[in-house]
């Protein structure tokens, strides 16, 4: 028996099971459209004469965030879209994906730049892990070292607003992940930022309410190509049970990742005023903006550079 969209008589293509509904592929594509622009708004006004960069790592996320970003601006004028890539040096795996980047920005008219850790850390991250295999894993080198890489690279560029392609499920396991590590101040200053601190690009996160799969579905129907290789060091991925807690419950209690978001857009009021913006010095060795006299990035940089 052929289910039937639940808004029209076309043939259903997706079960959305936390709502019930089934929907046919043009309702599934505006469904997700909806509820993107919908958390475009609330993340703040895009003032005029912006330059909005996206993070695109050629992923099904970011593909489809970048995509999403252009139709809804690529008429204004006076924004300007800019794709920026971060190249981590990982062999096999990298390379194909900043390929597909490419060539999305190419497709679309937008202009696209790559920063890579060999020129920005002095290492790739296959070097990083030559010295280090074992202190933090490669995911705590690799997340410092990107969201600088990102934040210096936005700011070369003139970037008002950086767009990240984190889905609903990325949301709910690090709001989890952060409660589980009582990391209320971490959790507190979570994106979207609708604060502008000085030296750092404040994040949109447009996807944020979107599940992985439905990004998925949407990449895949609008005949994206993505790049969806596994990094060869995500073994070393912490937060590879949080994920494996969320999928569970979710299969448990439709609709879980959710509720996890809309508690935590709950009390994130609470936490800013609990945890506000802290006053930011300047990094003794690069400038970026850090809590301490040393940024995070030079710290570890440093590490590595003393390493026998
Ligand atoms: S899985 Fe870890 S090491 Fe690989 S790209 Fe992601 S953050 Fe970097
Ligand atoms: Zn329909
Ligand atoms: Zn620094």
């Amino acid at each position: 028996m052929t289910l039937l969209c639940s808004k029209c008589l076309q043939p259903a293509i997706t079960f959305i099971r936390y709502n019930g509904t089934h929907l046919c592929k043009d309702h599934f594509i505006q469904y997700v459209t909806k509820r993107v622009k919908k958390e475009i708004r609330k993340q703040g006004t895009i003032d005029a004469n912006s330059t909005i960069g996206v993070a695109i790592s050629g992923g099904k996320d970011s593909v489809v965030a970048l995509q999403l970003m252009y139709d809804l601006y690529h008429k204004r004028k006076n924004i300007t879209l800019i794709g920026i890539s971060i190249d981590e040096g990982i062999k096999g795996y990298r390379a194909e994906s900043l390929v597909i980047a490419k060539k999305h920005c190419q497709s679309l008219g937008i202009d696209h730049v790559i920063a890579s850790f060999k020129d920005h850390i002095g290492k790739t991250m296959d070097e990083i892990m030559q010295i280090e295999p074992k202190t933090y894993g490669a995911c705590s080198y690799c997340g410092v070292f990107r969201r600088f890489c990102l934040n210096t690279t936005a700011k070369k560029f003139h970037v008002d607003r950086l767009v990240t392609g984190h889905n609903l499920d990325d949301m709910s396991q690090s709001i989890l992940m952060n409660f589980i590590n009582a990391d209320i101040e971490k959790l507190a200053r979570l994106g979207p930022h609708t604060k502008v601190q000085p030296g750092l690009i404040p994040r949109m996160i447009p996807l944020r309410t979107i599940p992985e799969k439905e990004n998925a579905l949407f990449a895949l129907l609008n005949g994206f190509d993505v790049h969806d290789a596994v990094c060869p060091y995500s073994l070393d991925a912490s937060r590879g049970y949080i994920k494996d807690m969320v999928y569970d419950l979710e299969e448990k209690n439709p609709g879980t990742r959710h509720s996890i978001l809309k508690s935590y857009d709950t009390i994130k009021e609470v936490l800013a005023s609990r945890f506000p913006p802290s006053n930011l010095k300047t990094c003794n060795t690069c400038s970026e903006p850090t809590m301490h006299s040393e940024c995070k990035s030079c710290l570890l940089k440093n590490q590595l550079n003393t390493k026998p």
